[in-house]
């Protein structure tokens, strides 16, 4: 059977590489077509934000969308960053910045004290309307320094607890992959999609 056919929606270099290789040979991914403008992402939850991202998408290629949306909820901060995960640190802030920001807020709060999750929302729009999104978790905790080279975003301050202690950074790809929340979550959906579409 030919495998189904999906735009990405997401245009973040980092997040469309981990994308394509965890829907390696399970969905066909189209490249989200460059003459398609930002989307804003100004919806109060995940699933806000990645509905809007998919049906921009979808309404501009008239296929099936594809996106996903991620907050790092840390308990010490009462679930912040979630939503505002992206810009933690400001607007336009970088990858780095946001790091920092992390490291100064729970500066003095011991390890047990540093729990944290990466939530993702997986979800697809279909040009009907039709949509489909699942959540995929992964707990941890939030590292007292960086540690590894790899990976984007706080991957260098998070520390799964399904693992041995490394950070995402400090992991290969596919150990990230196989317990990431993004993992999760696009396993998740592939599985939940509609068989006959
Ligand atoms: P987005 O909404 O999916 O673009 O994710 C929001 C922000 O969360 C990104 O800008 C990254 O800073 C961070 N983020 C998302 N996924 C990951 C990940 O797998 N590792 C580390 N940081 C991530």
């Amino acid at each position: 059977m030919a495998l189904q056919q999906f735009v990405c929606a997401s245009a973040n270099p980092d997040k469309v590489a981990e994308i394509a290789s965890l829907l390696d040979g399970l969905v066909r991914l189209l490249p989200r077509p460059s003459s398609v403008g930002e989307v804003v992402e100004d919806a109060t939850t995940l699933v806000g934000n990645a509905r809007l991202k998919a049906s921009a998408i979808c309404a501009a290629t008239g296929q099936p969308a594809i996106s996903d949306d991620t907050g790092l909820e840390v308990d010490a901060l009462d679930g912040a960053p979630g939503v505002h995960t992206a810009y933690f640190a400001g607007v336009g802030c970088s990858y780095a910045d946001n790091r920092i920001k992390m490291l100064q807020v729970l500066q003095g709060i011991p390890a047990v004290q540093r729990t944290a999750r990466f939530k993702t929302v997986a979800m697809v729009v279909w040009p009907d309307g039709r949509e489909l999104a699942v959540e995929g978790v992964c707990e941890g905790s939030i590292a007292e320094t960086e540690r590894g080279e790899r990976g984007f975003g706080y991957d260098s301050l998070f520390i799964p607890a399904d693992s041995d202690g490394r950070t995402f950074s400090e992991m290969t790809e596919a150990d990230k992959n196989e317990i990431s929340h993004r993992g999760r979550a696009l396993r998740a959906l592939v599985q939940a999609l509609p068989l006959a579409l």
